[in-house]
């Protein structure tokens, strides 16, 4: 308990306006606060106070123009928040919700996951308060070539690599690895996510959905069960989302719904792999709003998002599983509420922390099974760290390669959990479990390599 509050009474006081992440150190301070108390070098070492503070820290300014000629200037971040294990990863986001509380729960949340994945790989995030959204491909080249321009003095194979997340795709991947290379005239993994002819990784699109998928699989298979024959919903609509939905379907699972920010679409007959390929194009290529599915699909209902609802209807259908996969916080304690009434037994977390603590109160208290994201969708970082080792190799693993390690990575993330989970006495607890594995690895090394 003393731990607890010791390490929440630093972090109120050094960042008092950082709710989320606020909310992210809770939630694993919580589970490891036993583990400190069995390892008194660990409390001794300061491995929690120091696990809480960024390594680095940058910010910078990233001035562009639209194709008006108007310049506009946004907020460039990079949160280096531990290498212990290995090279700082972590993805962009580009969103204008983008701010430092939310890039530093996401570093935060890295470095347990990266270390969860078995690979080498440190824990960072960053990102800018820009949104893609509405802007042209030019502007988007410009703004993603300015934001390079400072951020590549940061970054290197060995160093930091970063990759896509909410607003990075596989587009500005390119626009920015571009101009890393030309300003280094160098070409080197610098970054994950790239396209398959140009150092991309089989599989790396698929990895972050298809892996939620096989924790959500590997979770069900300790009752006896799978997604044969079971209603899943899923919100969202991008990456993560799109490639859930595919591999649900394939598991023999039927998706009902997806969402994007402005509403979401409920389909009872399911989304097939055909139908899964209009929203691929809308999204991907025309980047359109999800309403677009409704008028094709004329079966399908489509619901705007009510801010003035206590709770979103998307998680109110009958569904026997879920898979949030679009941001933080957008499912609630009574959206849980909703979901273990209609029976739902597995909630695998495609985005991260998309279950506010209320939320995964009730599912814990329920019997559902609670796959949180830093385990459940580690697969994407994974893949990320295969990539970065087919650059070092200069040579590019098979489809099923990739995936067949993709599975047995996420297999390892799901046993070693609970594993951990039940030698802690947290039962199934995924939470706990992950919080703990992940932190050993990351706080064993940190006493490896001293005070520093
Ligand atoms: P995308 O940008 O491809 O898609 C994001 C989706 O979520 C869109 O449908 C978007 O709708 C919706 N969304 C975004 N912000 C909000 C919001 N504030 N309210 C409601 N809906 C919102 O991102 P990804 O699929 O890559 O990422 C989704 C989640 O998965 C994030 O939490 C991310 O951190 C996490 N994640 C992603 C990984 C990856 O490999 N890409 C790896 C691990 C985790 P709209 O189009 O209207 O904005």
């Amino acid at each position: 308990m003393d731990t607890i509050k010791e390490i929440m009474a630093i972090v109120d006081q050094r960042d008092p306006n950082q709710p989320e992440f606020r909310q992210a150190v809770l939630e694993v301070v919580e589970s490891i606060a036993p583990v400190i108390e069995k390892h008194p070098e660990m409390r001794d070492a300061k491995i929690l106070e120091r696990l809480i503070e960024p390594e680095r820290l940058l910010q910078f300014r990233v001035p562009w123009v639209d194709d008006r000629g108007e310049v506009y200037v946004n907020r460039g971040f990079r949160i280096e928040m531990n290498s212990a294990i290995g090279p700082y990863k972590g993805g962009l986001r580009f969103h204008p919700s983008v701010n430092l509380s939310i890039l530093k729960f996401l570093a935060f949340e890295q470095v347990f996951k990266n270390s969860l994945t078995t690979l080498p790989i440190g824990g960072g995030k960053g990102g800018s308060d820009f949104d893609p959204k509405g802007k042209s491909d030019s502007e988007v080249m410009r703004f993603c070539q300015s934001f390079m321009g400072e951020l590549f003095r940061h970054i290197g194979p060995n160093t930091d690599v970063p990759a896509g997340d909410i607003g990075v795709g596989g587009r500005e991947i390119g626009y920015m690895f571009g101009m890393y290379k030309k300003i280094k005239n160098e070409f080197t993994g610098i970054l994950t996510g790239k396209a398959l002819g140009w150092g991309g990784s089989l599989i790396r699109p698929e990895a972050t959905g298809y892996g939620a998928t096989y924790f959500a699989q590997n979770m069900l298979a300790t009752k006896g069960e799978s997604f044969k024959g079971k209603a899943v919903a899923i919100s969202g609509s991008g990456n993560v989302a799109q490639y859930a939905c595919e591999k649900v379907t394939e598991l023999g699972g039927k998706v009902v719904t997806l969402s994007d920010s402005a509403g979401y679409i409920y389909d009872e007959e399911g989304i097939d792999a055909e139908k899964l390929a209009f929203i691929m194009q809308l999204k991907n290529v025309k980047r359109g709003r999800i309403s677009e599915y409704a008028e094709k699909y004329s079966n399908a209902i489509y619901t705007q998002v009510n801010k003035d609802l206590d709770h979103n209807p998307l998680w109110a259908h009958k569904v026997e599983a879920a898979l949030p996969c679009a941001t933080q916080n957008e499912l609630n304690g009574v959206d849980a509420q909703n979901l273990v009434k209609s029976g739902c037994m597995a909630v695998s977390e495609g985005a991260n922390m998309p279950s506010t603590p209320e939320a995964v109160k009730v599912f814990q208290e329920s019997g559902v099974l609670f796959g949180p994201g830093k385990a459940a969708n580690a697969g994407g970082v994974a893949v990320s760290a295969l990539e970065m080792s087919q650059n070092s190799m200069r040579y590019n693993w098979s489809r099923e390669e990739v995936d067949t390690k993709l599975q047995s990575i996420m297999k390892s993330i799901h046993d070693d959990s609970m594993a951990a989970a039940e030698e802690y006495g947290f039962g199934q607890d995924y939470v706990a479990g992950a919080n703990i594995h992940g932190f050993l690895k990351v706080a064993n090394a940190m006493l490896d390599q001293g005070i520093i």
